[in-house]
């Protein structure tokens, strides 16, 4: 009999979304947290169940030649989960993923080897710290995997230094003045989270401190204690309801004037608090060269940047087109995008708020036409309204750019079903050491 408790030897051959290892036992699944395809190892059972089962990672007899140590000295936070597999075997386990949904879909396409870094740390230029009182105080941290605990760490070998000398002052800051940290049960306590942003190219440095109510507790005190830093801005973000939502609307500029600028590529762009922007700079340019690049511009065509946030990829486009039309669901955004178009002369573009799948058909209705189309959807993907318009617009090239496999291949399947045809497909590694991946996909229009 095979019980809870007991311990076997298991081959490991796969791994999940979440980073667990799979093997196979009793005719069934088993995961592993811990395990790397190629492993072998010892697993204890910990649950049994008819379909599948979990086990805890003992000793490793025969480890996978991609094993590395781990460089992670907290090995809590649910930030990186493939921390001991070799970025190089990451790269070619973040290929195989996005192969297997192409397959899951019937798509035939070769999909090119991952686009990595060459020096895969200190490259998120944002983080997100969490305010949880703990033992009667607060403190100040990331989550710990699949949780709302709090892991309170004071270093992360993927962020840019500069956050984590933030999170110690910040920390400093909260214990010397009993600031009260938010208890998302009572939704009862003060400041909930703190986001940080740098901007590689200028240096430049947003801090923003999201309260639930509408008092930053030791405000004086917390702007003194960070003077030297020199910080661009200083914004305080009152966010009074529930929910998992890090940041409110209502935004208040304490220092500074409430955005920072970017440079990608020779282009400016300035970041307020609420806009989307890429967290990997250097791999964002690699991201939006290949987005540019597949486009295949002669400097004639209308195009579209369908999901554009700020403007980052229709003013790459716009260098190289005629005219681009940007869409957007997030005003501030499309603000920051006009403004970006401005600064940067490139006055051929043009920018609307709302939701691409309502937008693009009434403009299609009324004879707006393109002859390339960017989109770059959130994890949902397109929505179909959205693809059915593609469709009847007809580019001549579409790029999808997607930080989604799974409804990255669900679209394209319909798109190939419905006249395009799939011709290239380029993974882009912008999360080192985490199994999220982003494609470029370039489709044509066949009829
Ligand atoms: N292309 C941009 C943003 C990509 S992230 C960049 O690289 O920076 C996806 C963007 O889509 C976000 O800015 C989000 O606010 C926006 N968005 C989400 N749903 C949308 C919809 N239905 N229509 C238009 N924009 C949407």
């Amino acid at each position: 009999m095979t019980k809870l408790g007991s311990k076997h030897w298991v081959e490991i051959t796969d791994l999940t979304d979440k980073g667990d290892g799979v093997g196979t036992l009793l005719g069934r699944p088993l995961f592993v947290e811990g395990a790397l395809p190629g492993d072998e190892v010892e697993v204890k059972l910990t649950q049994i169940k008819p379909n599948y089962l979990h086990g805890l990672i003992g000793q490793i007899g025969t480890p996978a030649a991609e094993r590395v140590d781990d460089f992670c000295a907290h090995q809590a936070c649910g930030g990186c989960q493939v921390r001991t597999l070799s970025y190089q075997g990451q790269l070619a386990h973040k290929q195989q993923l996005v192969q297997r949904e192409m397959q899951r879909f019937g798509l035939n396409c070769e999909v090119k080897p991952v686009l990595g870094m060459a020096e895969p740390f200190a490259w998120r230029n944002k983080a997100q710290f969490a305010v949880r009182q703990i033992d009667g105080g607060a403190e100040i941290g990331f989550y710990r995997k699949h949780s709302h605990q709090l892991v309170a760490c004071d270093d992360c070998a993927v962020q840019d230094p500069l956050h984590i000398e933030l999170l110690a002052r910040l920390r400093q800051w909260l214990q010397q003045h009993d600031v009260r940290a938010y208890d998302e049960h009572n939704h009862s306590g003060d400041l909930r989270h703190v986001v940080t942003r740098k901007g590689f190219a200028t240096g430049e440095v947003m801090l923003v401190l999201v309260t639930r109510t509408e008092v930053l507790p030791a405000q004086a005190e917390l702007l003194a204690q960070l003077a030297d830093l020199n910080l661009t801005t200083i914004v305080h973000n009152v966010h009074g309801e529930r929910g998992n939502r890090v940041m409110g609307l209502d935004n208040r500029v304490l220092t500074g004037n409430g955005v920072i600028r970017d440079t990608l590529d020779g282009l400016d762009f300035i970041i307020s608090p609420l806009s989307f922007y890429q967290v990997n700079p250097s791999q964002t340019e690699v991201l939006y060269k290949q987005a540019l690049q597949l486009a295949e511009l002669t400097g004639n065509e209308t195009v579209y940047d369908l999901y554009c946030g700020i403007g980052t990829i229709s003013l790459f486009l716009a260098r190289h087109a005629s005219k681009v039309i940007g869409i957007e669901l997030i005003p501030e955004a499309i603000a920051d995008a006009e403004e970006n178009a401005k600064a940067n002369g490139l006055s051929n573009t043009e920018f609307h708020v709302g939701r691409a799948e309502v937008l693009v058909p009434e403009l299609y209705q009324q004879g707006v036409s393109a002859d390339v189309v960017v989109v770059d959807p959130p994890r949902k993907g397109c929505d179909q309204a959205l693809l059915q318009t593609l469709t009847a617009m007809a580019p001549k090239t579409l790029v999808y750019v997607s930080c989604n496999p799974k409804t990255l291949a669900r679209d394209l399947a319909w798109l190939t079903a419905n006249g395009f045809s799939l011709e290239q497909l380029q993974p882009v590694d912008m999360f080192p050491h985490t199994l999220h991946v982003e494609a470029v996909a370039q489709l044509r229009w066949q009829g």
